[in-house]
């Protein structure tokens, strides 16, 4: 047995389940269970010793039945093909799932990224776009940022496929610099999206949101948002944050701005003034209505779940429960809102900001988050409703409603 799961095998057998409820036509689930398209380069990159030095790098298209594919370009010493196949199939659930009208792609690059200049990148970028472009497109394929890849990353590799092109084709990638054509509202995009969910299930539940009590994992860009954003759209009272030096607790809540700030300041959320300190383990057992991780992957098992005192758990971080944990959350009767549905506010403002590139008009802040709401809404809702009819788990609910939508559409284009 290899130590860890190989994550393209966990992707097929999630497909396999939900392809078994759906009765899915066997044509349909063989071709879903692979990638459409991939393609695997070799980009020589001058390095500042005037060395060359040969990076290895892929971009898989996963499916692309209901529009051009969309995912992220990771840099990471680490990086695999499986691992990259993997998640440019839950890239093809996570469109699915928000109804916008794209496809499931990945890229990634074996590098990594901390021991080189910005030099290094810049050429690695834009050395990457020229072996990607012909499979690129706002037609064709969009990538986005991911693991150890920014906005500046995004600007120069939308410059060199301009370059190529010789035209203004900003829609080829998203989470763009504002400048260069990034959408308002695409950094808290992600938490405001979990925040819309967890609002929804408050309301499914009975259950009343003003005042209740929150945990959060993780004080990145998922985490801090959330905090910010569950104070300010929920009226939720935060009482336990943390990163990866430790947590913070306070029964009277936690005022976001001056957590950011401290956290800005010394480096972690440990230590803020009139806390108390808990490990990241204790974070997840509090009593608490809803718990937030927003940090790693697996960091709720078999171990910790049957503890877990939240009504509603939202998983912003990709990953964070273990599939034994889930059976056990789902027979205590928490409430799980599954990551790739929870955390899908990123990929949709993404696709607002490909949206209004096409146009060449750009929306206000309003505009953008009345859309998100719309969106996660009927998302959630979605989900919700598949779950309760197949007596499943929100997850399996929401790859019910995401498999569905996609056999549909390759079922309609005569695919399979
Ligand atoms: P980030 O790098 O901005 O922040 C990660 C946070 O986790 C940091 O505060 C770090 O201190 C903390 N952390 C690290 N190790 C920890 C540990 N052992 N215990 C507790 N906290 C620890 O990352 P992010 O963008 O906020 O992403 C967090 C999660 O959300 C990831 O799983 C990511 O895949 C997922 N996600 C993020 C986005 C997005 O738009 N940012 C979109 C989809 C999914």
């Amino acid at each position: 047995m290899p130590e860890k799961p190989n994550p393209f095998e966990v992707a097929q057998r999630q497909l396999d389940m939900a392809a078994q409820i759906l009765r899915l036509d066997p044509g349909v689930h063989a071709l879903l269970r692979e990638p459409m398209r991939e393609l695997h380069v070799t980009i020589p990159v001058r390095m500042d010793d005037g060395t060359v030095r040969v990076f290895k790098g892929f971009r898989v298209q996963y499916n692309d039945a209901r529009g051009p594919a969309k995912g992220g370009i990771r840099f990471h010493p680490e990086e695999t093909i499986d691992t990259v196949r993997a998640l440019a199939a839950w890239m093809t659930w996570k469109t699915a799932v928000v109804d916008i009208p794209l496809g499931g792609g990945k890229g990634g690059i074996i590098c990594n990224p901390k021991e080189m200049s910005p030099g290094e990148l810049e050429r690695l970028s834009r050395g990457y776009i020229r072996q990607v472009a012909r499979i690129l497109g706002p037609d064709k394929d969009v990538p986005a940022p991911d693991v150890y890849t920014n906005p500046q990353i995004m600007a120069w590799m939308m410059d060199e496929f301009e370059t190529i092109n010789a035209a203004h084709l900003p829609g080829v990638i998203t989470g763009k610099p504002l400048p260069l054509g990034g959408s308002a509202g695409r950094g808290d995009a992600t938490a405001r999206g979990g925040i819309y969910c967890m609002r929804e299930a408050a309301k499914v539940l009975g259950m009343n949101v003003r005042g209740a009590t929150m945990a959060i994992q993780g004080y990145g860009n998922a985490g801090s948002f959330a905090h910010k954003l569950a104070a300010e759209i929920l009226g939720v009272k935060v009482v336990a944050v943390s990163d990866s030096k430790g947590g913070i607790f306070n029964p009277e809540g936690l005022d976001p701005a001056q957590v950011a700030a401290f956290k800005d300041e010394t480096g972690s959320v440990v230590g803020f003034p009139g806390t108390r300190s808990i490990t990241n383990e204790e974070l997840l057992e509090l009593d608490v209505d809803i718990l937030v991780p927003a940090a790693l992957e697996g960091v709720i098992t078999e171990k910790n779940a049957g503890n877990i005192k939240a009504r509603i758990v939202a998983e912003l971080a990709n990953g964070p429960t273990t599939p034994e944990a889930d059976d056990i959350l789902f027979r205590n009767g928490v409430y799980v809102i599954p990551d790739f549905l929870c955390n899908a506010g990123g990929v949709t403002v993404s696709y607002f900001e490909q949206v209004q590139n096409a146009y060449n008009f750009y929306w206000p802040l309003e505009e953008v988050h009345q859309r998100l709401d719309q969106k996660m809404t009927a998302a959630f809702h979605a989900v919700h409703e598949m779950a309760q009819k197949h007596k499943v788990n929100n997850r399996m609910g929401a790859y019910l409603v995401a498999v569905a939508r996609v056999a549909e559409a390759v079922r309609l284009r005569g695919w399979a």
